[in-house]
């Protein structure tokens, strides 16, 4: 399942180009918001509910389904009036179990519609699940959840982290529960997306979110994330479906959580380093050596002792904080 279009609608005439591009690719559900939850005031906040009657006319002309983000009753209520399909809640809203209880209120009585709840901003598996229970609980059974990564503190590759092991936990609990991914908030890079889509897809998610504009750098909301037709067109040429074998699935599930691993352990590095460098000034002022070796021996005893309840060679953690040490001197030396 693809769901695709416009991170936000933007006026009659984006949204009729792109749900007609779409498609022409085969995609049958066309996203756009209406209401944007945006971190700072006085960005772009959406073009609120004018932007129905743009989905329903694409609905109209295209036949696909029509999808937007609800994160009020009134949305809900304005949604459900304007026929639309299918309503997602958001990130930000998934993190509050009041706006989604109100949400699902809102929601009884209208079991034809379906719900997709993207993961809350934190890595919280239950506020996920508790979510997705009180729409179920409001008599709606065809939910689906959104992986859309996770907010981190520390530089990354990416804009909202994945954390693999949190959908692919969610999918064991609820192996019917069908389980989407967004790589375009995950990403925040348009160069990514088609990289992360394929990645989940192999790791047996059952669909894709993604944001296409016909003018990505024009975009109102999200311009660096989001894909242009061509780039769309691209991505679901290239796409290969999983394979069905099981251990084959296991083994690309185990190598994606070797890949975050590896982010992770790069990013810690590079964090690691912007202190070191930080440091290495302190170290210049006070007209110190760069190289103290008394504070090196400590901190090769202190890690080698960690080595054993970590499960790790002693000689291997002693490899690992003389290379990363010789890094650090390098950088307070060359000042990178
Ligand atoms: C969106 O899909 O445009 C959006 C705002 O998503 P999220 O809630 O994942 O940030
Ligand atoms: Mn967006």
């Amino acid at each position: 399942m693809i769901v695709a279009g416009p991170c936000s609608a933007e006026t009659p005439q984006q949204v009729i180009d792109t749900a007609t591009h779409l498609h022409e690719m085969g995609i049958g559900v066309l996203r756009a918001g209406l209401w944007k939850p945006r971190t700072h005031p006085g960005s772009f906040e959406g073009v609120g509910t004018q932007g129905l009657s743009w989905l329903g006319e694409a609905k109209r002309a295209t036949g696909m389904l029509i999808a937007t983000e609800v994160a009020l009753p009134t949305h809900v209520k304005a949604c459900i009036q304007a026929g639309v399909d299918v309503l997602w809640i958001g990130a930000r809203t998934t993190a509050n179990p009041f706006a989604v209880q109100a949400i699902a209120e809102a929601l009884k009585g209208n079991e034809h519609i379906t719900v997709m709840v993207k993961n809350p901003i934190s890595p919280d598996i239950e506020l996920w699940i508790g979510a997705l229970q009180r729409i179920y609980n409001a008599g709606i059974t065809h939910i689906a959840a959104v992986h859309r990564g996770f907010v981190s503190i520390s530089d990354s590759l990416y804009r909202n982290a994945p954390m693999w092991q949190m959908p692919i936990e969610l999918k064991r609990r609820f192996p019917k529960l069908p389980l989407l991914i967004d790589p375009s908030h995950i990403t925040g890079k348009s160069d990514m997306v088609a990289v992360v889509a394929q990645q989940a897809l192999d790791m047996g998610f059952d669909g894709l979110m993604i944001e296409v504009h016909p003018c990505p750098e024009k975009a109102l909301s999200d311009n660096q994330q989001q894909l242009t037709i061509a780039a769309m067109a691209a991505l679901v040429g290239n796409l290969t479906t999983r394979n069905n074998n099981a251990e084959s699935e296991q083994l690309s599930i185990m190598r994606r959580l070797i890949d975050q691993c590896d982010d992770e352990i790069l990013t810690t590095i590079s964090r690691r380093m912007h202190v070191v460098r930080q440091i290495g000034e302190l170290k210049q002022k006070a007209g110190m050596q760069v190289v103290q070796q008394g504070r090196f021996n400590e901190i090769l005893a202190q890690r080698k002792a960690q080595a054993q309840s970590l499960q790790l060679h002693e000689t291997f953690v002693e490899s690992l904080m003389k290379l990363i040490h010789e890094e650090a001197v390098t950088q307070q030396i060359t000042k990178i």
